[in-house]
């Protein structure tokens, strides 16, 4: 079987194209099998290449966490899937016994973990899952599309409507357009009726934003966007802010957040150690939330707006497999405007 691997961790010299590994069996009775049609690369990808702190690869290990595909074999316990059937794959496994699995919230299992981080990822020809792990879509659903949606459209959909509970109307500000999850979010924005201004240090890509149906755009280069937000909302501030940046971000979001302001964030890329003024936290009833992935509900929710074509993942190159080093090496350079793609098969 063919995949994407590493045996070392480093840099992208470290991806390794292999056609000798062998082929997964179903481990359990509610196992599924999916022969992947293309993957999706995320920011994680580039984590696990490098190397992540109390994370352990198995070498070769297979590295992705996106993909769709066709079901290729299903465990005896299976119901409601059959060979054939096309899927989309989440990402998020979890023992699904815990007193958070029980109540229906996934991404808080202590053993929670993710594919191509704790287990062996998307970049392969076949891979196996949990049944629960997979959802079917139209037969004709396109898999570049499909492999591009699941991870950040999950997350940013449990990050807004789950946790930071945006509200038509609200003003919700954008870090850092371009990425996939920030993509994601400006969708589900408008999905919900919010006004959205979106920031990037790159002008075409704040013009891309724009015509996707950004309602607002900041070239955050050499600007204090707090300062330029409050400016713009009559000293008010905005409602939400989606921030995954971290240390070089924070005080500037904190800067843009209007009373009972919520600031939600999934990741620290640029720096995971921040500063707040605990006076204007509690003056303003600011609420800063945390979130990871999504829940077993919200992946429901997400993939049927898949179905109806209401989200739909801005797709920004399509490689093939022995070509995914190049996509690693555009998403390391920070150029993608939308997700990078990994075709499987012809
Ligand atoms: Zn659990």
């Amino acid at each position: 079987m063919r995949g994407l691997t590493i045996s070392a961790h480093g840099g992208l010299e470290r991806l390794e194209l292999r056609d000798d590994l062998p082929e997964p069996s179903l481990g359990a009775e509610t196992d599924v099998r999916v022969r992947v049609r293309a993957a999706a690369l995320n920011h994680l990808d580039l984590f696990v290449v490098g190397g992540l702190p109390n994370v352990r690869i198995a070498p070769p290990w297979i590295i992705g966490s996106d993909a769709m595909g066709t079901i290729d074999a299903v465990g005896d316990a299976v119901s409601g899937l059959a060979a054939g059937d096309q899927v989309l794959v989440n990402p998020g496994l979890s023992d699904r016994s815990c007193e958070y699995c029980l109540a229906g919230e996934q991404p808080l299992c202590p053993r929670f973990g993710v594919l191509g981080e704790h287990v062996p990822g998307t970049m392969a020809e076949l891979i196996v899952v949990p049944a629960a792990n997979v959802l079917p879509v139209a037969a004709d659903a396109d898999p570049l599309e499909g492999a591009a949606f699941t991870l950040s459209t999950l997350t940013a959909w449990r990050m807004l409507v789950s946790r930071a509970r945006v509200m038509a109307g609200e003003h919700v500000l954008i870090w850092g357009i371009g990425g996939g999850v920030a993509l994601a979010c400006l969708q589900i924005c408008k999905l919900l009726g919010a006004y959205v201004t979106v920031t990037s240090r790159s002008d075409e890509k704040l013009a891309r934003a724009l015509a996707l149906g950004a309602d607002a755009s900041l070239n955050s280069r050499g600007v204090d966007v707090g300062k330029e937000m409050r400016a713009r909302t009559g000293k008010r501030g905005v409602d939400v802010v989606v921030d995954s940046v971290g240390d070089a971000t924070w005080s500037q979001s904190l800067g843009a957040l209007g009373r009972r302001g919520r600031l939600v964030t999934c990741g620290g890329t640029a720096g995971p150690m921040v500063t707040t003024d605990v006076r204007r936290l509690f003056w303003n009833q600011w609420s800063i939330l945390g979130s990871t992935m999504g829940n077993d509900a919200e992946f429901a929710a997400v993939v049927e707006h898949f179905r109806h074509g209401r989200l739909r993942p801005t797709v920004d190159r399509v490689y093939d497999l022995h070509d995914a080093r190049a996509a690693f090496e555009r998403m390391e350079g920070g150029q993608q405007f939308g997700k990078l793609v990994v075709r499987m098969a012809p």
